[in-house]
């Protein structure tokens, strides 16, 4: 194709509609088509990434192979179309505004008066192109995060009224509506739909494709009239209704021709339809599965998104594991000695999730130290990999209070800790150990079996470390440290090899999983857990 081509996904009415499935979907079946791809997100608060906000805000914060901590829907980005996204795949308000401000201070406006127009939307519109210009991608595709109508949205519908205006055919735009079924009535309501696509009007965009979130079938009769009201063709008006899962969600688009809707758009020929073998295959299998896998997930944010790669790494493991997932959140801060087993007998595994600070940490020690005596198939990520390092130090190593110094930097046996080089960085920015590292797997342990190979590189997002003056302590006693970093020394995984799945890592692997490359460890894990308690 001559020209890089741009898409921008909107969303009206309500936020939650599900525009982060809906641009991956659409990445996926251009994909299929033989075309390259990348999506990008722009997300309209001040924060200069989510790293700093508190799950329960904006739910899990997704790192990329470079070390940007993102938006979880970068998460949906690379588990449906299996690219790899970077810091040119995130942007938020905060960080174009930090731009155009240090631009600024460095005198590069030369004396002119600096204001959201231009400014703020030529920052917008230079990183919406960025990525295009690097000639690697056939199809940019841009996700505006935020509702419609929100103040904070006005700069961003600016900068693509601009650039649609600009690149002609080279850009679509759709946009993602709610149609509301009000039950005394028993009638869908297009009225929100129509508002929305006003509110797009006003700002100087003509939605070329309109995508109704709908939780009942629009008929044909229903489509036309959103189709008059909204000068949009009959074919560009898809809906997309309530599916069993997220992963449903290309073969109904490309059922409705979204794709060849957009190609037709951009005046590019449509040819055949792909076929999407191996997705289907994916679908099938997770269609197929009766039997469940029970797995406990021990962690303290009780909101589905907090964990959500872990949750999907989890399902990917179990299709192919011709399992049903059965994922059963049980918060830690609640867990006593006294209801332990009772909360976690009935599971067929259990993952100790990755987290900050004190609350919560002693019931993931209980619930670390229940499935090392039960052997019960566990695997600890970060902060859970460090709770089961202290729970061996304390209850098989003797080291009574062992700790990490984030919980208590008093310990007398600090057996997670910060190093040395990081003790002088002042404030929470900037300290963390974050992206993809390299990591040595050991000769003849478990991890070295399950990938298949001696080195790979896994997403890391921590600032605490396991202490290396005990790690021959650790060895000695049946904690293995099985993987390690080859330029620092730092232990990455932990493994008891005399246990059934007893495996913590330092890194995310959550990050690595997608729906055609689902995790090795992740496999394996749900591999055992399937067996049951048997
Ligand atoms: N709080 C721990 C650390 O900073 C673990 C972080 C995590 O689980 N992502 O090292």
């Amino acid at each position: 194709m001559s020209s890089t081509k741009y898409i921008f996904v909107t969303g009206g009415v309500v936020s939650s509609l599900g525009k982060g499935i809906i641009s991956s979907s659409i990445g996926k079946l251009l994909q299929a088509r033989g075309y390259k791809i990348t999506i990008q997100k722009f997300d309209p608060y001040i924060n200069i990434d989510p790293g700093t906000l508190n799950p329960y805000e904006h739910g899990e914060c997704y790192v990329t192979i470079d070390g940007m901590e993102t938006d979880l829907d970068l998460g949906h980005y690379e588990r449906f179309t299996g690219i790899q996204t970077t810091r040119a795949n995130s942007m938020t308000t905060g960080r174009i505004y930090k731009s155009v401000i240090d631009k600024e201070r460095r005198g590069d406006y030369l004396g002119k008066t600096i204001q959201v127009v231009p400014h703020i939307t030529d920052e917008i519109k230079r990183n919406v192109r960025y990525l295009g210009e690097t000639g690697d991608y056939d199809f940019v595709i841009t996700e505006i995060g935020g509702t419609i109508g929100d103040i904070e949205s006005a700069p961003f519908l600016e900068a693509i009224r601009q650039l649609k205006w600009e690149l002609g055919r080279d850009a679509v735009s759709i946009h993602l509506t709610y149609v509301p079924y009000l039950r005394a009535a028993d009638e869908l309501k297009t009225k929100p739909t129509q508002h929305s696509v006003k509110e797009m009007l006003s700002n100087g965009i003509q939605p070329d494709i309109l995508i109704l979130r709908t939780e009942k079938h629009l008929d044909d009769a229903m489509r036309s009239k959103v189709a008059g009201f909204c000068n949009v063709d009959l074919e560009c008006v898809i809906q997309s209704e309530d599916l069993p899962s997220i992963y449903e969600v290309p073969v109904n688009m490309q059922r409705q021709g979204l794709d060849a809707a957009i190609l037709r758009k951009m005046g590019i020929p449509v040819g055949e339809t792909p076929q999407l073998g191996p997705w289907k295959k994916f679908l099938e299998l997770r269609n197929a599965a009766t039997e469940e896998v029970h797995i406990g997930m021990v962690g303290k944010y009780d909101l589905q998104d907090a964990y959500k790669s872990i949750n999907e790494s989890l399902s990917h493991a179990a299709t192919y594991n011709n399992r049903k997932i059965k994922i059963t959140f049980i918060n830690s801060e609640f867990l006593t000695p006294e209801n332990l087993e009772e909360q976690l007998c009935g599971q067929d595994g259990l993952v100790i999730c990755p987290g900050f600070g004190q609350r919560g940490t002693e019931g993931k020690i209980l619930a670390t130290e229940y499935a090392r005596t039960h052997n019960v198939p566990c695997l600890g990520i970060c902060l859970g990999m460090q709770m089961m390092v202290i729970e061996f130090a304390r209850n098989v190593l003797g080291l009574t209070d062992a700790n990490s110094s984030e919980m208590n930097p008093d310990t007398q046996y600090p057996v997670i800790d910060m190093m040395e080089e990081q003790k002088t960085i002042k404030g929470l920015g900037g300290t963390m150990r974050l992206g993809g590292y390299d990591c040595e797997l050991r000769e003849g342990s478990r991890v070295r079996t399950i990938y298949g190979k001696d080195c790979i590189v896994e997403r890391h997002r921590h600032r605490y470390e396991m202490n290396s003056r005990y790690t021959p302590d650790f060895e000695a006693a049946g904690m293995h440290c099985v993987g390690t970093n080859p330029q620092t020394g730092l232990a990455e995984i932990v493994e008891i090899p005399s246990h059934r799945f007893f495996i913590g890592t330092q890194f995310h692997p959550e990050y690595q999983s997608t729906v055609l490359h689902p995790h090795p460890l992740f496999l394996a894990f749900i591999e055992e857990a399937k067996k049951g308690n048997a």
